[in-house]
Formats: structure tokens, sequence, C-alpha cells
């Protein structure tokens, strides 16, 4: 059983933007949604996952440990769908995966095997030759998916994963990302509530920082 427990992180930015205040949060395997309005502090909450940010205040265990104690090691846990696009425009789809996979250290050997199984998941190997900026807006964020689906990990940062996509599009999505719940704690930042209400089965409240609410989805969409 995985086990994510956020223990009363805070972010201040510039000394005066409180971006995040005292979270505390627990999850266990599933899916879940956080939603807030811009601002509200999602992207940092994944920013401190997935080191890029620093905390000012707090710990975060995973499985029981910190995960700052050896947060390089803890990065070949989980993977991480940024809300920006940072795709290398000239690279054919094989091109970047490999180059994702490098960077995680896998053995080249592996590689090939490897760049297969997640293309394979995302319904991407059509696409494997061609170049990035030859691709669909929802096909890059399909791509982006992919690169954190790389080494299985059993944590799942997405953030705003079906931001810019048309509604087709955004379907799609979301049935991938159901299709890979086994097991795996997957984070799905957004601030519209159609997108998580279908695949998450918890949903989390954040404004101004603040975790306002955290319930499970059926019950929120019943009383909220
Ligand atoms: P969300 O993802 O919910 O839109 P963010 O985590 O991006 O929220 O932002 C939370 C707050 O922190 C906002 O007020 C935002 O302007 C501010 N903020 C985010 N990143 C930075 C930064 N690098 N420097 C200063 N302020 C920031
Ligand atoms: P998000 O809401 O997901 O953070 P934004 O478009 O608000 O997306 O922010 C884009 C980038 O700018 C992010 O890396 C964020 O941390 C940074 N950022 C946001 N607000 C500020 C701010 N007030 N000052 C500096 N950087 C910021």
């Amino acid at each position: 059983q995985t086990n994510l427990e956020i223990i009363g992180i805070s972010k201040i930015y510039d000394k005066t933007i409180k971006a995040l205040d005292n979270v505390n949060l627990s999850f266990n395997s599933g899916v879940y949604g956080i939603l807030g309005p811009n601002g509200a502090g999602k992207s940092t909450l994944f920013k401190i996952l997935t080191g890029i940010v620093e905390r000012d205040a707090g710990n975060i265990l995973y499985n029981g440990k910190s995960i700052f104690k050896d947060i390089e090691n803890f990065k070949n846990n989980f993977g991480y769908m940024p809300q920006n696009e940072n795709l290398y425009p000239d690279l054919s789809v094989k091109q970047y995966l490999r180059y994702i996979c490098l960077l995680k250290g896998i053995k080249d050997k592996s590689i090939s095997d490897e760049i297969k199984r997640v293309l394979n998941l995302t319904d991407l190997t059509v696409k494997e030759n061609n170049k990035i900026n030859s691709l669909s807006g929802g096909m890059k964020r399909r791509l982006l998916l992919c690169t954190a689906l790389i080494n299985d990990p059993s944590l799942l940062f997405l953030d705003e994963p079906t931001a810019g996509l048309d509604p087709k599009q955004k379907a799609e999505v979301r049935n991938l990302i159901s299709s890979l719940m086994e097991n795996k704690i997957i984070l799905i930042s957004s601030h519209l509530t159609e997108d998580i209400e279908n695949i998450a089965k918890e949903v989390v409240f954040i404004d101004s920082g603040r975790v306002v609410l955290k319930d499970s989805t059926n019950k929120i969409l019943r009383y909220y």
C-alpha cells in the first residue's frame, strides 16, 4: 500500500506571497483531484513534491520516509507532467523519449523497450518518428504524460493535464489516466471540476494556499 503524507507544508515567495499555508494531506493509492482557482497554490504544491521548489516549512513522507532526506532517490518514484509544455520541437517523439530515459538513468539496453511500452500505453506509437512541432496540442499533452510514465512510477503528479484541449481530447486524456491508476497515487490538478469528477475518488479544494475541503468526489458533487 502506497502512502503519501503532506505535513504542515508552507511556502512563501518573495517574503510576502503565501502560496501554501500549513497544508496537511494524506493519500493512499487512487486518483485525487486537486482543485482550486488560479493562484491557489496547486502548482507550488506539485513543484515542492517534485523538488523544483523548496518548502519553507513542513515535511512530506513517502511510505513513512521524508522525501527531502534523499530527493534525488525519491525522483525515481514519481512521474511529473508539468503544466507548461517544455518540449524540444525539432526532436522526433522517439528521440525525445530516449533523451528523457537517459536523464532518468535507464540503462541503454532497456531504453527501446521502455519507449515502446510508454508509447503503447499512450497510443502514440504511430507518431514515434514524427517531429514534436508537427503534433497537435492533444498529442503533445499525451507525449508529456508519456514521459511521466517512464520507469513506471508509483506516484503521478499531473498538473492541469487537460489544459487547452478540446472536449474530445480531454475525454481521451481522462480515459488514459483512468487506465493507469492501478496501485498508484495519482494527483491531478485542475481549476475545473469537470476535469476530474469522473476519475477522481477524492477531491481536495485549495484556496489561497489552504486546504478548504477534502472529501469523496461523490459527496462533493452531491452537496456543493
Ligand atoms: P496555481 O497553480 O493554483 O495557479 P501557483 O502555485 O502557481 O497556483 O501560485 C500560487 C501563488 O504563488 C500565486 O499568487 C502566484 O502568483 C505565486 N507564485 C507562484 N510562483 C511564484 C514565483 N516563482 N515567484 C513568486 N510568486 C509565485
Ligand atoms: P501556474 O498557475 O501553474 O503556476 P502560471 O502561468 O501562473 O502557472 O505561472 C507560470 C510560471 O510562473 C510558474 O513557474 C510559476 O511558478 C511562475 N510564477 C507565477 N506567479 C509568479 C509571480 N508572481 N512571480 C514570479 N513567478 C511567478
